[in-house]
């Protein structure tokens, strides 16, 4: 398997993270894909360093006020008196307030959803990296079916993860949804009809809305269910899309606790229905969080679920681009990762 990689995500280091009125340390840490990296370069797969395309692609997804605030905050920020040494927004406009943000606390407010997307000194350098890691991996899926491949496929080891990135906001740890700029990135170079499967153990937020509106890019999400489960205000059975993309959205909710079995039949059924779509192009948004043994665990899924995980996908015979999205340190991170893509590989 060809991984696409950056080592410059190590530049964006988040400190904190608050859970139920807890100050905890982030879990979406360079660490990460210290592990990712060396589990699948253990199982042997082929790394490729990323080139840099910078904010081109980007833009084709995300709002021109929102990269700025990303490009410029921390600068601002820095000199900011009193301020501490990330930016976490302390006030948001919610339902009965709207006056536009201006101020760097209340433009933080407005283009940050949540607590969970800190913004450091590096934290704009590492997410472009991770853009960048995402449009490699759509330009090599897009060389090889130009040259007749059908059956491409490739592992963009993304971090930070993206799904959870509209727009124009930053929420759950993620800042550009690499997955959605894959997506424009194979459409704007010959596809014409996209699918993207969220296996991440939160909802695809993000993705979901990006594309809510559109046909060309069919969404279809798994996750824990979000009555009680991040990102809660998103991930439900009846949000299928509008106007244009009215059923080219679907979202699986699953309970607490589903185990392989249970999974792998919805799973089966997502994958059918991607099959309908016909898509030129498969991108799946790994996330591994899913896993039993993750820290924000919801989900039950063992290391041989993940591999069965990957075989179900390879099997649906679609050029494919996996991409890197959650998951957290636990002593079976790796390991999970590495079944993914051994499935993969055994079906392919
Ligand atoms: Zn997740």
């Amino acid at each position: 398997m060809r991984v696409f990689f950056s080592a410059q995500h190590k530049s964006h280091s988040p400190k904190t993270f608050i859970s139920k009125g807890k100050i905890l340390e982030s879990p979406e840490q360079p660490k990460r894909a210290d592990i990712l990296e060396k589990a699948a370069r253990l199982a042997g797969h082929d790394f490729i360093e990323a080139k840099k395309y910078g904010l081109k692609p980007v833009k084709s997804i995300h709002d021109a006020g929102y990269i700025h605030f990303l490009k410029t905050a921390w600068s601002i920020w820095k000199t900011t008196p009193d301020s501490g040494t990330e930016i976490i927004p302390n006030v948001h406009p919610g339902r009965n307030m709207n006056a536009s943000p201006n101020s760097i606390i209340s433009l933080a407010g407005h283009y940050q959803a949540d607590t969970a997307c800190p913004i450091g000194e590096g934290t704009y350098e590492g997410i472009i990296a991770s853009s960048d890691v995402a449009v490699s991996g759509a330009y090599a899926i897009m060389t090889d079916i130009k040259n007749g491949n059908s059956k491409s496929f490739a592992y963009s080891l993304c971090r930070p993860p993206g799904h959870h990135a509209f727009a124009d906001q930053a929420g759950g740890f993620c800042f550009f949804n690499n997955a959605a700029i894959a997506a424009q990135v194979c459409l704007n170079n010959g596809a014409k009809r996209v699918a993207i499967l969220d296996v991440d153990v939160h909802h695809g937020n993000g993705t979901q809305g990006i594309f809510y509106h559109r046909s060309d890019v069919f969404t279809i999400s798994l996750h824990g269910d979000p009555l009680f489960y991040y990102p809660f205000f998103a991930g439900h059975r009846d949000e299928v899309g509008s106007h244009e993309g009215t059923n080219y959205n679907l979202n699986y909710p699953l309970p607490r606790g589903t185990n392989d079995k249970d999974y792998l039949s919805a799973l089966n059924e997502a994958i059918d229905k991607i099959s309908i779509y016909q898509p030129d192009v498969l991108i799946v948004a790994l996330g591994l969080d899913a896993s039993i043994a993750d820290p924000l665990a919801f989900l039950s899924i063992t290391s041989h679920g993940f591999f069965e995980i990957g075989k179900a996908i390879a099997n649906a015979s679609i050029p494919t681009l996996l991409i890197q999205e959650g998951g957290y340190i636990s002593p079976v991170l790796g390991d999970n990762l590495a079944a993914v893509l051994g499935g993969f590989e055994e079906i392919r």
